[in-house]
């Protein structure tokens, strides 16, 4: 093939990899599950990459090519921080969560791994530069144009089929039918393809907005039917806690190395469950599960199903919703919306004055009311990544941490130490939230409980993958296995003694967060006709949970080994 020659063809060469820059990283970076198939479908990727992103230079004239492909490039330092972090392309719930839950956190990240991000932001500069003032616009094939269509097309073809070939041949299942496999083999392909992933996660999250907004009618009827079994004539105070990125094994009340939760081991009537395991490890795939009846297996249940929340609401009691976090993410909007009182502090993420304990002066205001009846979650942001900005310098016990690093580049396994040192102050900070919570309430003498669960875990470098942060497409158990706490005041035990003993003897057994919806309503001793006592904590019929589902970031469902450790 002879290609013309052009006077401004080093600057095309020079771009082109500008924009190619995230399908390189992955061809060198990704784990050996984004490419089973080795080195020949690394270099197989790297390849239908480049021939798709040649496809549009049939039709369209050099600096449109490339300004069409700015676009890609703007959005290509999120893509790139995902793979140098995860290992692996961007999958569409960590993409909706860049635009939608938490841009700070996104920010947050980015600011992580500083250098690189201010290499694309000179990239940016120059990218736009060279493209608006150092090209011809001209075609970019100044002859024979429709012999290079085809040639195009050609191309596309070719590598669509041996993309999906390649992929079908160690995969397809006797029982399956080939075309449905090759489909689904090609999008998985095309998955591994930037920036053709990023134009299949936007229809992913178009098509779940749909998806939603069919079911607005039947969310809008929706109802329980739930009541307090036998009314009670005492105050009761329930609190629900939603943790954020809690490793069970980090606390010391569950048995870690360092002294991490001395506070709730003092606290009395407070027990830590020893088995709980989260079936999402990203916040917005796991709220749901904890707070409807939608699980890893079904969990588009909750588009027209509401929460726990509004079962309490339905059964007498006054709601309150308070948080420190998510406040742009569409279920906890829904879900706050629909209660008595919805309180944020201001900004998400921020580092520095954005401590849980921000959210007493709102729980204090609602403990003031003396409501009969109260149930209010309090959704924090616990050990959220960047954990030195989760806690005041007063619990900076485990050095060196990040507090004496600067803010630039510390996601490297040569920072595990700082890392985990820093972590184990945020659970230091959560264990002084949780006990003085709990405090509050146990000073009201009320007949009230308390439950903490955290949404999901977290990755410290622990494995031989070198994994870190959660939300990974390559998840461990650290992902999963979370703390739970549940506490009940001295007029709970009087009032429901069976349930606290069946609380003790609950507490070893293996569960997963789907269980949460049950127990908490258990809990306020609120049913409903389609109760499922086998899966509520404080009942003598729990059956434990034989296999463990998860939802994996990329909406696939997986079986999957809990018990696996180290
Ligand atoms: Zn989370």
């Amino acid at each position: 093939m002879k290609f013309p020659k052009r006077k401004d063809g080093i600057w095309i060469i020079i771009l082109s990899f500008i924009v190619l820059i995230p399908n390189i990283f992955l061809f060198f970076m990704a784990n050996t599950y984004v490419y089973e198939g080795g080195f020949a479908e690394r270099l197989l990727f790297l390849f239908a990459s480049f021939a798709l992103f040649l496809l549009p230079s049939f039709f369209l004239k050099v600096r449109t090519f490339f300004l069409v492909h700015g676009f890609f490039v703007l959005l290509s330092p999120f893509e790139t921080a995902h793979i140098y972090v995860s290992k692996a392309p961007m999958t569409s719930a960590f993409f909706a969560t860049v635009f939608e839950t938490s841009l700070g956190e996104s920010i947050e990240l980015l600011s992580s791994i500083f250098p690189l991000i201010l290499a694309e932001l000179a990239l940016w500069f120059f990218y736009f530069y060279i493209g608006l003032k150092k090209l011809d616009n001209t075609w970019f094939w100044h002859s024979k144009k429709v012999r290079y269509y085809t040639l195009g097309a050609s191309a596309l073809v070719f590598s669509i089929i041996v993309m999906a070939v390649s992929v079908s041949l160690n995969k397809l299942h006797p029982s399956e039918k080939i075309y449905k496999t090759t489909i689904g083999n090609l999008k998985k392909g095309f998955n591994k393809i930037y920036p053709y992933n990023l134009l299949i996660k936007t229809y992913e999250i178009v098509k779940k907005e749909i998806d939603i907004s069919k079911k607005a009618d039947d969310f809008t009827a929706f109802g329980f039917g739930a009541s307090k079994h036998l009314p009670i004539s005492e105050r009761e105070v329930y609190v629900f806690v939603i943790g954020e990125t809690g490793r069970y094994e980090n606390f010391s009340i569950n048995g870690y190395r360092r002294q991490t939760s001395p506070l709730l081991e003092q606290t009395e009537n407070l027990l830590s469950f020893s088995e709980l395991y989260s079936e999402a490890n990203l916040t917005h795939l796991s709220i749901p599960i904890i707070l409807t009846r939608a699980s890893a297996v079904d969990f588009k249940r909750y588009y027209g199903e509401k929460t726990f929340v509004d079962a309490f609401k339905e059964a007498g009691f006054k709601t309150y919703w308070i948080g420190n976090q998510s406040m742009r993410n569409e279920f906890v909007q829904r879900t706050a919306h629909d209660t008595d009182g919805a309180f944020f502090a201001p900004i998400d993420f921020d580092p520095k004055n954005n401590y849980d304990e921000t959210l007493w002066i709102y729980l204090n205001d609602i403990l003031k009311k003396e409501e009969q009846k109260v149930l209010i979650v309090i959704h924090t942001l616990g050990s959220h990544f960047r954990y030195d900005a989760r806690y005041p310098k007063a619990f900076d016990k485990f050095r060196p941490s990040l507090n004496e690093r600067d803010k630039k580049n510390v996601i490297s396994p040569e920072f595990k130490e700082i890392l985990t040192n820093t972590y184990d102050n945020s659970i230091l900070y959560t264990d002084y939230f949780l006990a003085n919570t709990i405090g509050k309430i146990d000073s009201l003498d009320a007949v009230s409980a308390f439950m903490y669960v955290a949404d999901h875990g977290e990755n410290l470098y622990d494995t031989e993958d070198l994994i870190v942060l959660h939300a990974n497409s390559t998840p461990t158990v650290y992902d999963f296995h979370v703390p739970m706490f549940v506490w009940t005041s001295e007029k709970y035990k009087l009032r429901y003694p069976d349930k606290v003993s069946n609380l003790e003897r609950n507490k070893d057994k293996k569960i997963s967060t789907s269980y949460i919806f049950q127990s908490f309503l258990d809990l306020g001793d609120i049913h409903f006709s389609e109760e499922e006592e086998e899966k509520s904590i404080l009942s003598d019929k729990l059956t434990e949970d034989s296999i463990h589902y998860i939802l994996q970031t990329d909406m696939h469902i997986k079986a999957f080994e809990t018990r696996i450790k180290e």
